[in-house]
């Protein structure tokens, strides 16, 4: 079996178990279910994947999340569906409909309440998901790559479809977009007419995204990166034989090459055009793991920072796949120093302003 594949059972197990521990401690404590995507105060999840079919949570490699289909209903229309209506009511019920849920952080456990089909239902309007493309070079260990492969009837959006989302997220006043999913987003040939797409119908949405850096490798692409606000690029580690236990076809010259080019671009574009300023700001990812979480080597990842102007390291402890999780994280004074008690998996360190 497929390492990825591997990881994907090995995941589903987990969730299996977690499923049945929160339904328990729910029936014994007198509470229920509710979801923050279903009742409308989600601030990230609801994503629109890559053939219009529409996914509660951005996890959903088996599609068992579906709750619609953009191509054939609005935005209203779905997040009031069947399925989402199931979905409801089953969480009403104290029980969790998807295994996804279980280590959802959309997830809330809530005194019981009485659910109600006729209620008017709310499209959470904090931020959405948007996946242009499903394709990606990289082959990570924890991306079960040949599931989602399976689940998606078109592997791209096109530039109808984009502009059908770009009017959808203007009537709905939706405030932010990520940018990406489950594939590279770079990928696409047709970014930077994407991008102008989303922009034209909403100049001032805040629009965030993420890549491998594997394929943003021309001017068109890092005019498309200037027309975001954040963009975050995957480097696991320092070296190309480091990054290659996780990302599997990463490279780290290429990546981190193609990272300082870009920023670059935005400083000459920014001296070029005072009255058009890019607000992009590039972050580089940095996912921990047993084997690239010594303190010289993130030190070395904050010195390249330093000298290439990047905006930021973004450390991210993680516990998938579970065998290399990093437990310097937790008791290297180096990282007790820098978390300065911040139990969060994510610390961001920030290099400019
Ligand atoms: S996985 Fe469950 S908790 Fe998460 S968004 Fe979907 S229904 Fe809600
Ligand atoms: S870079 Fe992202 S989408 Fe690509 S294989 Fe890795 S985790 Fe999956």
């Amino acid at each position: 079996m497929d390492i990825q594949m591997f990881n994907w059972h090995a995941k589903s197990l987990i969730r299996e178990i977690l499923t049945k521990k929160l339904e328990l401690c729910a029936k014994l404590n007198h509470k229920v279910f509710s979801c923050k995507v279903l009742n409308g105060t989600s601030e990230y999840d609801l994503s629109v994947n890559s053939d219009m079919t529409i996914s509660c949570n951005c996890q959903d490699f088996d599609g068992a999340g579906k709750i619609g289909d953009f191509s054939l209903n609005s935005l209203e229309e779905i997040i009031s569906s069947q399925k989402a209506e199931k979905f409801r009511k089953i969480l009403s019920d104290g029980k969790l409909p998807i295994p996804n849920c279980s280590r959802c952080s959309e997830l809330e456990i809530v005194p019981p309440y009485k659910y109600q089909s006729e209620e008017k239902r709310i499209v959470p309007t904090k931020n959405l998901m948007v996946e242009n493309t499903i394709c990606c070079a990289c082959s990570c260990l924890a991306c079960a790559r040949p599931l989602v492969m399976k689940q998606r009837k078109k592997l791209a959006l096109t530039l109808e479809d984009i502009e059908k989302i770009a009017i959808e997220i203007k009537k709905h006043n939706i405030q932010s977009i990520s940018y990406f999913n489950l594939g590279d987003p770079f990928i696409s040939k047709n970014i930077l007419e994407e991008l102008k797409i989303i922009r034209k119908y909403n100049p001032d949405i805040n629009i965030g995204s993420s890549t491998n850096g594997l394929l943003l490798d021309s001017e068109e692409k890092f005019e498309a990166a200037c027309l975001m606000n954040s963009l975050v690029v995957s480097i696991d580690g320092i070296n190309t034989k480091m990054v290659r236990k996780y990302q599997r076809n990463q490279n780290f010259e290429t990546s981190f090459g193609h990272m300082c080019e870009l920023i670059k671009y935005r400083d000459k574009q920014n001296k070029m055009n005072t009255n058009h300023l890019s607000k992009l700001k590039v972050g580089w990812n940095y996912i921990l793991f047993s084997w690239n979480d010594k303190p010289e080597y993130i030190k070395k990842a904050m010195s390249l920072c330093k000298a290439n102007n990047i905006d930021s390291l973004n450390l991210w402890h993680t516990k998938s796949p579970f065998w290399a999780t990093s437990w310097r994280w937790y008791v290297d004074p180096f990282y007790k120093g820098i978390r300065k008690g911040n139990n969060s998996q994510y610390l961001p360190i920030y290099f400019t302003k």
